[in-house]
């Protein structure tokens, strides 16, 4: 067990001590049933978010309109939830309003898959209402109820099925597929900011290409942005553990319509600067790959555009594991380790300041990282003065 696990179980203890219903649910259940490293460990209760917190001394509200309050003084931060069932649904969307229940099984039957479905008693024992058990031993995503009931009432669940398939290797159940192929524009309603974290998360998962290849089959991707079905077959060797990665993979290969992905995903600006030093660095391995690449990229912008261009079928002159040792022994790594800067070059030949220092600075640094100058002062005045101040 995990230290969350271990956790969750003393909050357990004290709920029910206080006279009411706790259990570990969710993707804890499903992920312990899998024999995987447990992390986040939720827990169900039939307590009132007030309840809980009169029982609990450091508490934090959350989530407290959908029945969240996050107990801290367990040692490892648990998220305890009151038994709740949606509202009506509007739009295909979640809704925001929740109903409180007093019964474990409702809270369970609004669930998406039946994987996800599960519910653990502290003495480890299993609450299995809707097959969940099988169909983790037949790598199954199911549904819980009806499937097109199920997308119709949150249409994001369809991605998710596709998600969990990623990270699990399970195959989406033959009904469900065929729901989510009926449903799949559905997806359309969903917001933009969910897309892209179950998109994410499909990116960091073990099988990205099994994923992409499901995104098409259930016709889902004919509603997302960018070109999934041309470009299958550049995903096969694909993986990261950053999602980053993902998106900027996704955004070299429609590379054309480069803006419509930003756009479409709503990507951040931590997502779009790296895109934008991958597709720079990727434009200087197919022109000129010089110190100066590696001088301004860091290693996994480098290394994913070395990928890339792999993937593209370009020639690339060296092994990948070049990049990191050319980086490692370049004599300066910043600007600022640059044993010159502007006022050294004013002060050595009497001229104003302007876009000539630029031009000098640049020029130094390639030769410092050329190793054609020593990074020093005199040896940099030496070289300036014999190649620059002559012509001028
Ligand atoms: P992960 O490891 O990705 O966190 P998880 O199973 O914990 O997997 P979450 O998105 O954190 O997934 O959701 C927690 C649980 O809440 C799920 O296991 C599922 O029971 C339920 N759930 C989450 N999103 C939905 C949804 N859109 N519709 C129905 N149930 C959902
Ligand atoms: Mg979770």
């Amino acid at each position: 067990h995990t230290k969350d696990w271990d956790a969750a179980i003393r909050v357990i203890e004290k709920i029910e001590n206080a006279g009411y219903e706790a259990v570990i649910v969710g993707g804890a259940v499903r992920d312990f049933l899998l024999e995987k490293d447990v992390n986040d460990v939720d827990v169900a209760t039939s307590a009132m978010p007030e309840e809980i917190k009169k029982i609990f001394h450091s508490t934090v509200d959350v989530g407290i309109a959908h029945g969240t309050v996050l107990v801290l003084d367990e040692g490892q931060p648990i998220e305890v939830t009151t038994y709740r069932t949606e509202g009506v649904y509007v739009d295909f969307r979640r809704p925001e309003q929740v109903t409180f229940v007093k019964s474990l099984e409702k809270d369970l039957e609004r669930r998406d898959f039946t994987i996800n479905a599960m519910a653990m008693t502290k003495t480890g024992e299993l609450i299995d209402l809707f097959g969940g058990r099988e169909d983790i031993k037949n790598q199954l995503i199911r549904a819980v109820g009806d499937p097109n009931t199920r997308f119709r009432e949150d249409a994001l669940r369809m991605l998710r099925a596709v998600r969990f398939s990623a990270q699990l290797g399970f195959s989406i159940e033959h009904k469900t597929l065929n729901a989510i192929i009926q449903d799949s524009d559905l997806i359309e309603f969903i917001a933009k900011e969910r897309i892209h974290s179950e998109l994410s998360k499909m990116w960091t998962s073990n099988k990205v290409y099994d994923g992409v290849k499901t995104l098409i089959e259930s016709n889902l991707a004919t509603y997302l942005e960018g070109d999934f079905k041309k470009y299958l077959d550049d995903w096969r060797y694909f993986t990261t553990s950053s999602s980053e990665v993902g998106w900027a993979y996704l955004s070299l290969l429609n590379r054309l319509k480069l803006s419509d992905i930003i756009n479409f995903y709503k990507l951040s600006n931590k997502e779009k600067n790296f895109i934008r030093n991958v597709l720079n660095a990727y434009q200087s391995l197919l022109d000129r790959w010089n110190e100066l690449d590696y001088f301004q990229y860091d290693i996994v912008t480098l290394e994913v555009a070395y990928d890339f261009a792999i993937w593209q079928k370009v020639k690339v002159p060296f092994k990948k594991e070049h990049i990191a040792l050319v980086k490692s022994t370049l004599p300066i790594q910043s600007m600022a380790q640059l044993a010159i800067n502007g006022n050294h070059l004013k002060e050595w030949t009497g001229k104003k300041g302007g876009p000539w220092l630029k031009v000098v600075l640049d020029a130094a640094l390639l030769a410092v990282l050329k190793k054609q100058i020593k990074n020093d002062e005199d040896h940099l005045k030496e070289w300036f003065l014999h190649e620059f101040n002559d012509e001028r």
